[in-house]
């Protein structure tokens, strides 16, 4: 289900613009635009859900699938090591309600 007013959908769909990183048939991997650590890349699934709680309620192979593909990433860009984050809700700084991961890596990372 896509939700036409939601800017990751158009991500996702091509309507808006973004540096891929990783496509396949469930998952999307693009570089967030607004970068907080050396590789700053944002997680989603192809389907719409708001948030990391509905997804893992929903379907909870495609988030073990998103954390896989995470760790593949890391794998390629720093030895494995990375910080997957999801934000849920807008006091925790969630800006965008389809469920992301940010995969922060590339550089030791601050604590
Ligand atoms: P949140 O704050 O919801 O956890 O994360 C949203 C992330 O999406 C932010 O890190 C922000 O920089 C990124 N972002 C917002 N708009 C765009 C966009 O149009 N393109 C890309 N590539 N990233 C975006
Ligand atoms: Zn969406």
């Amino acid at each position: 289900m896509k939700d036409p007013d939601c800017l990751f959908c158009k991500i996702i769909d091509c309507e808006i613009p973004s540096e891929k990183v990783y496509e396949d048939k469930t998952t999307y991997v693009f570089k967030d635009i607004n970068p907080q650590a050396k590789v700053h890349d944002i997680i989603v699934p192809r389907e719409h859900y708001a948030n990391v709680a509905e997804l893992a309620q929903k379907d909870p192979k495609q988030l073990a699938h998103m954390v896989e593909v995470a760790q593949q990433i890391a794998n390629e860009e720093f030895h494995g090591a990375y910080r997957l984050v999801f934000n849920t809700g807008k006091d925790a700084g969630q800006t965008v309600f389809h469920v992301h991961g940010h995969i922060l890596t590339g550089e030791v990372l601050d604590e």
